[in-house]
């Protein structure tokens, strides 16, 4: 079996919205062309990336069908559908805080959460051994009855709604390393027992006011959300210790039959909206790892949805280096920048503070 690759190029023609990165146009902000961050570059350039090399050849690249309006329901009201397929309709607009769409996105955002969907079951009815979503818009800060951060629907919490209902699995981890807190996932799975909800995340960056290590959980759900705050400035180092110390115990601890990884690109170095310092490798040794313990828990079931990232430079060899991992082929993408990034590590006294934070974090959890 091989490792999917979902993807549909009408996701990079979702659009809209004046910003010049995350301001407004107005006032002294010029307008600046294709300013959006969530801009289609980023994504468009990893699947050439992935043509150019040849990995591509190595993967399945295979469509989904959009995400039903009865899928869509399980997660969002219905106020809020039609609200957004009214607007789209008209022309697009934004309903949430740094969430504009244009004509259509109605539809594209479906579709991108139907590629989540695709992928996730594809892996388990066993079709593919692992599979990785190339989905735009993101999803993960995205609320039931909001839009919010780029994210039009919460396209994670969708499909795992649409395989519970389907009898395809009873226990999903998701474990969400974009640089910013998975806030809509986890507000969407904080009360239950049957999701285990995990971000590690830049504290403080977006949402401001989520993400804290004491929201655990409430109700039948205490327990099974995580959220790992780091401080602006950690690296690959800290980035490893925190998945082996944290994520991989808690994981153990939840057995899932499937690990989702909310595969943001933005904690890398030389991301506008983070201030971490990964490099590809760090998310070449995270998704090893995940491989690693899928193998372990739920044989190897495990699911990447594409989420932010916002270098259009560094953000394909990235990708790259996840499906390098996930499809075990030989083709690489020699990353040009591991060198400038590895020599701006923190230092070894930073590096022993973030093990210290780490420690903290441990005690709380476990
Ligand atoms: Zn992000």
């Amino acid at each position: 079996m091989r490792t999917g690759f979902f993807h549909d190029e009408r996701c990079m023609w979702h659009g809209g919205g004046n910003y010049a990165l995350t301001l407004p146009v107005e006032g002294l902000v010029q307008p600046m062309p294709d300013g959006f961050p969530d801009s289609p570059e980023t994504k468009r350039r990893l699947k050439n990336l992935l043509d150019v090399t040849g990995l591509m050849g190595d993967l399945d690249l295979t469509r989904a069908p959009e995400a039903t309006y009865e899928d869509l329901l399980r997660v969002h009201p219905e106020s809020y559908l039609s609200r957004f397929k009214a607007l789209s309709d008209q022309g697009g607009g934004e309903l949430g805080p740094r969430a504009p769409f244009g004509a259509g996105g109605f539809e594209i955002a479906a579709l991108s959460a139907g590629l989540v969907q695709g992928a996730l079951a594809s892996v388990l009815q066993g079709r593919h051994r692992n599979a990785y979503a190339l989905a735009r818009p993101p999803g993960h800060h995205c609320l039931p009855e909001m839009p919010n951060g780029f994210c039009l629907l919460a396209n994670i919490a969708v499909a795992v709604e649409a395989t519970f209902a389907q009898r395809l699995t009873e226990r999903v981890a998701v474990i969400d390393w974009d640089v910013h807190h998975g806030n809509g996932t986890e507000a969407v799975f904080y009360d239950r027992d049957d999701v285990l909800t995990i971000s590690i995340h830049q504290d403080r960056n977006y949402p401001m006011d989520s993400g804290d290590a004491e929201d655990q959980g409430a109700g039948p759900g205490d327990g099974a959300n995580m959220n790992i705050p780091l401080p602006p400035g950690a690296g690959h180092a800290t980035y490893l210790e925190a998945v082996e110390r944290l994520v991989i115990p808690a994981l153990q601890r939840f057995d899932p039959d499937c690990i989702v990884i909310a595969c943001g690109f933005d904690a890398a170095a030389v991301d506008p909206l983070g201030r971490m310092m990964a490099s590809a490798d760090t998310f070449r040794q995270m998704t090893r790892m995940m491989l690693d313990v899928a193998d372990d828990l739920c044989d190897g079931r495990l699911v990447a949805a594409h989420e932010g990232g916002y270098s259009a430079v560094y953000v394909p060899f990235c990708g790259h280096a996840v499906l390098e991992e996930m499809s075990g082929s030989l083709i690489t993408a020699p990353d040009p920048l591991a060198k400038t990034i590895e020599l701006r590590q923190p230092s070894a006294h930073m590096q022993a503070v973030y093990s210290h934070l780490i420690t903290d974090l441990e005690d709380l959890f476990f």
